[in-house]
């Protein structure tokens, strides 16, 4: 029968300790009991807002979608059109409500609405008046983009790219032997395809989209038992802290460590509910590219 192991304590360790010995120690030995975790074993990344800037891809095609069933001309939004889509994207959760925002500011819902209760009425009102269902447009969102790097890959890549320092990080990150795996709400080819551009390779198998049609927290179970980890070097770093909160709320996954990426598409109040939070711990993109062992509260 095994223990409970102790929470990370990662998050009192000093800073730069964390990397400079993994040349010489076996990155996968087993842990003693209470030995100071200062890097994951196994760590899993969310895709859009914390490894890649999708958001102006994401409203070209959703306006695209918008398209086959809303008059609407030319091929790209409106610069205005996209830059309040850029401020609101925080409030989107899944793609299919990316056409679903647009329509929204087609439709002249104020933002300030937009920003209170997107994910309540405001996604259902839009829904009803056009019809439309959260299937329907996901399938017509994922064809758009299908079509789009089907006619021109560079097209498709263009309004979109990782962050800065984040394929060297990524690269680093592999190449010292940590398992990662991102875990994405998007198609998990289309991550995969990014990442591989950006001349980051993980196996396909690697990359989670949404086809694993699972939440987060039972991939988070999943990844530890298939790779035989404990809770405490597992880490998760994501941008939307709902989603981190609730792990939270999963008492058997009291363990795993959690980031809020501060760098991606966050709402306004998140910093500090993440500042109150004991359990999350927002981290800044310099931080991520730093040492592990300076992913502290
Ligand atoms: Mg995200």
């Amino acid at each position: 029968m095994t223990t409970a192991a102790p929470r990370p304590s990662v998050r009192s360790a000093k800073p730069g300790v964390g990397r400079r010995d993994w040349g010489h120690v076996p990155i996968l030995a087993v842990r003693e009991q209470g030995e100071t975790v200062t890097y994951p074993r196994l760590l899993a990344l969310d895709f859009d807002g914390v490894i890649c800037d999708t958001v102006r891809e994401g409203c070209r095609s959703a306006w695209q979608v918008c398209r086959e069933f809303v008059p609407l001309n030319g091929d790209a939004p409106p610069p205005e059109l996209a830059a309040l889509f850029v401020r609101l994207r925080p409030v989107v959760e899944h793609g299919w409500e990316f056409p679903v925002l647009v329509l929204a500011i087609l439709d002249g819902i104020p933002e300030a609405a937009i920003w209170d209760a997107f994910q309540t009425t405001c996604r259902a009102q839009v829904l009803e008046k056009y019809r439309v269902t959260p299937r329907q447009l996901a399938a017509r969102f994922d064809a758009v983009r299908d079509r789009t790097i089907a006619r021109s890959l560079d097209d498709w890549l263009s309004d979109q790219w990782l962050y800065p320092g984040m394929a060297d990080r990524l690269r680093s990150i592999l190449a010292d032997g940590i398992t990662t795996y991102v875990v994405t709400t998007k198609e998990g080819r289309f991550a995969h395809t990014l990442l591989a551009t950006h001349g980051v390779t993980m196996p396909l198998e690697r990359v989670w989209g949404k086809e694993q049609a699972r939440p987060k927290p039972e991939l988070l179970r999943v990844l530890a038992r298939t790779h035989g980890v404990a809770y405490r070097d597992l880490w998760f770093v994501e941008d939307r802290l709902k989603t981190l909160q609730a792990v939270t709320r999963e008492a058997d996954l009291t363990d795993v460590g959690l980031y809020l990426a501060l760098w991606g598409y966050i709402m306004p109040t998140d910093p500090d509910k993440a500042a109150a939070d004991a359990r999350v711990v927002p981290l800044t993109l310099e931080r991520f590219c730093g040492d592990f062992g300076t992913w502290t509260k």
